[in-house]
């Protein structure tokens, strides 16, 4: 069956069904709000993404139930970032008419299971005709106690930087297929099934540990800078303490040159955050307490010092951001 037999109404009411009710939620799908509460002594986060077929993603290099999954996760990821805890999610959704509802369905597993497995309430949206392409807009909603969320303004000279798990191989995934090769599912997956990371943002906010903290959507290069921007400092990070995967690696081997998606290849949605010196330590027991390792890459210098890249052989270079920029290719 295509979408434009079921109709908006008939989609709509088949995604309430099985919603259900859920804590905190007043009122949800199918009124003019959501009606809904944050609890007492909280702020709240709030998030918005835009995913666009052919900008963002393509069918044939993932399927619509990863995609549902991968839309919601790149938001829950912006409340991870902060340290906040998501609860709330708006799906708006524009695509063709003739779209089978099979696909429509998986699109939506998708969401839902990603929703279900951070404990997060899909509790409204919008659904539209696309004249071409599938157009995903998706919204968070997180707390954070008031003064516990992580912005990216608060890194000073002397703090270390660190980011979680390893780099580039989302990026890595991604050149694979635009080269016409096949990247094997664990590097298919780091680009189609991002995982947020909730619980490490929250312990290293709630902790005070982070002093800024960002996740990395266009690679660390370019989301380092957004926190040198904000902090009014510079940094140098040690091009050898990149962490790099089995998979990662074994790529790089053939090809040096792909260090590079390291630095400025997007989608990797880790966590890059700064730590005072004096508490590394307790960063590094942080991050191996939740079962997603942190690695020190780098110092926070004066802003004088520029944003700096120091090689293995100990050479220091400006480092070019080559981040993704939707308006400057
Ligand atoms: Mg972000």
């Amino acid at each position: 069956m295509k979408l434009g037999a079921l109709g908006e109404f008939g989609l709509i009411d088949s995604i309430r069904a099985r919603v259900g009710v859920a804590p905190g939620v007043h009122r949800g799908i199918g009124d003019d709000a959501a009606e809904l509460e944050i609890p007492a002594g909280h702020r709240l986060l709030t998030s918005t993404d835009l995913l666009l077929e052919e900008v963002h993603f393509r069918f044939a290099w993932t399927s619509a139930y990863d995609l549902g999954r991968k839309a919601v996760a790149v938001n829950l990821s912006d409340i991870a970032a902060m340290g906040g805890e998501p609860r709330f999610v708006y799906v708006g959704l524009a695509c063709p008419a003739a779209t089978e509802v099979s696909q429509l369905e998986a699109f939506v597993n998708g969401v839902l299971a990603e929703t279900a497995e951070h404990g997060v309430t899909l509790v409204g949206g919008d659904t539209c005709r696309s004249p071409g392409p599938w157009v995903i807009s998706v919204t968070v909603e997180g707390t954070a106690p008031v003064g516990t969320a992580v912005g990216r303004d608060g890194a000073s000279p002397g703090d270390l930087v660190l980011v979680s798990g390893t780099l580039g191989d989302s990026a890595l995934a991604l050149s694979l297929w635009q080269q016409g090769e096949n990247p094997d599912s664990w590097l298919a997956a780091r680009h189609n099934r991002p995982s947020p990371r909730i619980a490490l943002g929250r312990e290293l906010a709630l902790t005070g540990l982070a002093t800024a903290m960002i996740d990395l959507s266009d690679g660390v290069a370019s989301d380092l800078e957004h926190i040198l921007q904000a902090s009014g400092v510079g940094a140098e990070i040690l091009g050898p303490a990149l962490p790099l995967s089995l998979a990662f690696r074994s790529h790089l081997e053939r090809q040096p040159g792909l260090i590079d998606l390291a630095l400025g290849g997007g989608e990797d949605y880790e966590l890059l955050c700064t730590v005072p010196a004096a508490r590394l330590d307790e960063a590094l027991s942080a991050g191996g307490r939740i079962g997603v390792p942190l690695t020190m890459i780098g110092t926070v210098k004066e802003r004088a010092a520029g944003f700096r890249l120091r090689d293995a052989a100990g050479e220091v270079r400006p480092l070019r951001v080559r981040g993704y920029d939707h308006f400057c290719r």
